[in-house]
């Protein structure tokens, strides 16, 4: 067994913890200042073939399992992860590098989503419904699909594995867990935790490795009916190509452009707060961060200045020191990309108003730390005002309408959440039913999700389906209807009548 804190870890496959077939690793580094968190097994093909097996071969006597039977296991695994809590979060801010609070943020949102979907194991509702003929019963029930292929990012490491994995298992299915090479330690404690919790063998197995072998290959397995996605646009179109020649059912969570809207009516203070949790939380890298701010044109200059001295006073630093506002991105790879598109801001005419540098100083130049940074004077059509930049990033545009503001939220091609700032009632409730986004929030920033309502997007934020809150249960499961006829006769719907 993998023990935390030891530079070896292991896959974990059929209740038993392996190396990958192959024998080869890759490492886990801290962003923070480049610390080696662990070796990892670098999996492929093969090692995937044999957790599918193991979770195709648990699911037949997992989906027998009562399902309140299958709650208490969640039950027990929220009490172990809410008392091993402080270390997890530990382990999140030198791993992943968000800041301690965050990182605790994240945890909890596994503890709530383990107690809510161990609830559903006493739910799970189906419908019943009377028939048109005499002497017949009839009702729809849910039913697990069988084994589910969870591919995570790296950006909330705990929360979005237990998104996926706690209502897929509630539900009676199984699952075969890859997690993103970025963060590896946390996807393993994730699992040992579960595990202990007493999960049977095979119902739940971890195989690391990259995307392009362990996840491709779960893609295209014939065993694998089910496949739930959180990542980049590009992937998801990858991964759905790859499922279409099974017939999978593809669950895709994909990126964002999210704005808040800031009306002359706003309370700037707040929204100044608002902005600056939602573009800069998680140092930008958050699939519903604000990377855009629409602003009307009567309190735009009091709000930009307002915000770039908020900004100014952040400071840089590791995630587990106390007085970090800011942590690290999450590799060199990232900290480029967001550089390249200040290098964009600047040549496409935008006014870069602070920031817009890779910071060193002070020990900052051992990890991947970028100046949170403000674009002023955006227009709509700007590539920064319009792709996903995955940092701490964001652009001022400036509006004088709140339906010209409505048009710029919606004019990108994600739909993932959106925010107003208004102390006008109508206009709010306008902003909710136009805002063409699967969040909404007024006064506000664009996040901060509960667990038991819906969260995806509409347009290419993802293909229709929602995580958490009752709609997740859609994902992992099939209805099946069933009419049980007792006249002791031969009735036909849509053709006989009921006397
Ligand atoms: P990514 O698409 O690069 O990787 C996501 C996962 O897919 C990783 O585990 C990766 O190894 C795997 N992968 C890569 N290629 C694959 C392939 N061909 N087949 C199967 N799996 C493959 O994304 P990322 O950089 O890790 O995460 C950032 C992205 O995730 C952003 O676009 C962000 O908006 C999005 N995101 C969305 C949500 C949401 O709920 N909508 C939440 C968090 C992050």
């Amino acid at each position: 067994m993998a023990i935390l804190g030891a530079k070896s870890f292991q896959n974990y496959i059929d209740g038993e913890w392996v190396d990958a077939a192959s024998g080869e690793t890759f490492e886990s580094t801290s962003p923070a200042n480049g610390d080696t968190i662990g070796v990892f097994p670098k999996s492929a093909a093969e090692d995937v073939d044999r957790a599918v097996a193991a979770a195709r071969t648990a699911y037949e006597s997992w989906r027998l399992v009562p399902a309140p039977k299958r709650g208490e296991v969640l039950f027990r695994f929220a009490q172990l992860l809410a008392e091993h809590k402080d270390e997890v979060t530990e382990l999140m801010t030198r791993e992943m590098g968000k800041v301690r609070a965050e990182a605790a943020g994240d945890v909890q949102e596994a503890i709530d989503m383990a107690y809510y979907m161990g609830g559903e194991g006493r739910r799970l509702f189906g419908q019943t419904t009377p028939s048109e003929l005499r002497d017949k019963f009839q009702m729809s029930v849910r039913m697990p699909v069988g084994v589910v292929g969870a591919i995570t990012p790296w950006n909330f490491p705990i929360a979005i594995p237990s998104w996926k994995t706690l209502p897929a298992i509630v539900c009676g299915n199984t699952v075969v867990f890859k997690p993103a090479t970025d963060t590896p330690a946390l996807g393993e404690r994730y699992v040992e935790l579960f595990a202990e919790a007493g999960l049977p063998r095979g119902v739940l197995n971890i195989v690391h490795g990259g995307g392009g072998e362990v996840g491709q290959r779960l893609v295209e397995h014939p065993d694998v009916p089910i496949i739930t996605f959180t990542g980049s646009r590009e992937t998801g179109v990858a991964v759905t190509r790859a499922a279409a020649e099974n017939l999978k059912h593809v669950h895709l969570e994909l990126g964002g452009k999210n704005a808040i809207i800031v009306m002359d009516d706003a309370d700037l203070d707040l929204a100044v707060d608002g902005i600056v949790w939602s573009a800069f939380g998680t140092s930008g890298q958050r699939c519903t961060a604000a990377s855009r701010v629409i602003v009307h044109e009567a309190v735009y200059d009091q709000l930009a200045s307002l915000l770039v001295t908020r900004v100014e006073q952040m400071r840089l630093g590791p995630g587990w020191e106390d007085d970090t506002d800011i942590g690290p991105v999450i590799n060199r790879g990232a900290l480029e990309k967001i550089h390249s598109y200040t290098e964009i801001g600047k040549q496409e005419g935008a006014k870069l108003l602070t920031g817009g540098e890779v910071a060193d100083g002070n020990g900052l130049e051992k990890g991947f730390y970028y100046r949170p940074t403000v674009f002023g004077d955006v227009e709509s059509g700007m590539r920064i005002a319009q792709e996903e930049i995955f940092g701490p990033t964001t652009a001022l545009i400036r509006v004088s309408s709140l339906g010209e503001a409505i048009a710029v939220s919606n004019g990108v091609e994600y739909g993932l959440s959106s925010s107003i700032f208004s102390r006008d009632v109508n206009k709010a409730f306008r902003a909710m039913r136009d805002l063409n986004t699967g969040i909404t929030y007024v006064n506000a920033g664009t996040i901060g999700a509960e667990v038991h309502l819906p969260f995806g997007g509409t347009k290419d934020t993802g293909n229709g389906h929602r995580e958490a809150g009752q709609a997740a249960l859609d994902v992992f499961t099939e209805w099946k209807s069933i009419y049980v006829d007792y006249s002791g006769k031969l009735q036909r719907a849509q053709i006989d009548t009921a006397e």
